[in-house]
């Protein structure tokens, strides 16, 4: 086990698609830090939380280590490592705690254009290409599937007309670079997105309290994204049609009133655009008003 420490460490990619919103979260949460950004370590300010700036490959195995806490890393990177360490026998040593709503993408098969799918069992005997050899071999042997999986570190869009592969395995978020090799998605493997992973087991000392206050900064976080607060007046005979009108929001919270109409307000999670708001208006709503939350503590 890893000696105790009293700041807390957590592992961020250091450049790529999740390097920018992994900070501007911990931003969010309110943490600051002494060294610019392009430094492997930096040194936290506000609070005794650090930051680890790495591949993102590195960070499932930096908590498995027990080297860093916290680690800001795709779902597709996590389940992978950890897929080939149930491969060879060895225990799980972190889990994904929460996900982060941004980096969204998709673990797929892709098969060239010209294929006509049919389905799974199409696939006994074909070469597969993949940067998620764990992931795919399970998936494979969840339907009883046998074919070759090729694992390929980078460019695996290319190994279908380079005849190193039949087709791939490969994330995709808006097709363009499957379109682009003349590759169409037939089958989704996973659903992913970043997530913070931590350790199985929480560490009993001073990082224990960290982690707890940070979890729930970031659950306050993740949660307001895109909420909004939502007051307006309205008489009591329509206010079972304006809450139907918000199901995407809090149930509506009555305010002391003013002078026979009711006062309402509601957390609102999804997008309130004027087209809503005037279609609310319709329904009875009376000098509607829409506010930013900054923080909130639920
Ligand atoms: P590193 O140098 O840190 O190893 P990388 O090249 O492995 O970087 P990026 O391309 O920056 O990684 O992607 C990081 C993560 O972003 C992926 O693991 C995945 O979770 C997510 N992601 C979102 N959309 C896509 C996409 N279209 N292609 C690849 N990754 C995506
Ligand atoms: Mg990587």
């Amino acid at each position: 086990t890893a000696p105790a420490r009293d700041r807390l460490r957590i592992a961020i990619q250091k450049s790529g698609r999740l390097a920018e919103p992994a900070r501007s979260l911990l931003t969010a949460c309110g943490l600051s830090w002494r060294q610019s950004r392009d430094k492997l370590f930096c040194y936290g300010e506000s609070l005794p939380v650090d930051l680890l700036l790495v591949r993102d490959d590195d960070i499932p195995g930096l908590i498995a280590d027990g080297v860093c806490d916290f680690g800001i890393v795709g779902r597709n990177e996590l389940d992978e490592q950890g897929a080939a360490r149930r491969r060879i026998g060895l225990p799980d040593a972190y889990q994904a705690l929460r996900g982060l709503n941004f980096g969204q993408c998709r673990l797929m098969l892709a098969v060239p254009e010209e294929w006509d799918w049919q389905g799974v069992q199409q696939l006994a005997g074909k070469r597969i290409a993949t940067s998620y050899p764990a992931i795919l071999a399970d998936w494979l042997a969840e339907r009883g599937v046998d074919a070759q999986v090729v694992e390929l570190s980078g460019s695996v869009e290319i190994a279908p007309r380079l005849g190193t592969a039949d087709l791939i395995c490969d994330l995709v978020s808006s097709g363009a670079t499957l379109a682009a090799n003349q590759l169409k998605p037939v089958e989704t493997l996973l659903e992913s997105e970043a997530v913070l992973a931590g350790p199985v087991k929480t560490p009993d000392d001073a990082r224990a309290g960290l982690m707890a206050m940070l979890l729930r900064r970031l659950d306050g976080v993740v949660k307001l994204q895109d909420s909004k607060l939502l007051m307006f007046r309205a008489e009591l005979d329509r206010v079972s049609e304006l809450a139907r009108l918000l199901p995407d929001a809090d149930p509506l919270v009555q305010l002391p009133d003013d002078g026979g109409h009711l006062r309402l307000q509601t957390m609102c999670h999804g997008a309130l655009t004027w087209q809503r708001l005037e279609e609310l208006e319709r329904a009875g709503a009376q000098g509607l008003m829409v506010l930013s939350v900054e923080r909130s503590l639920a």
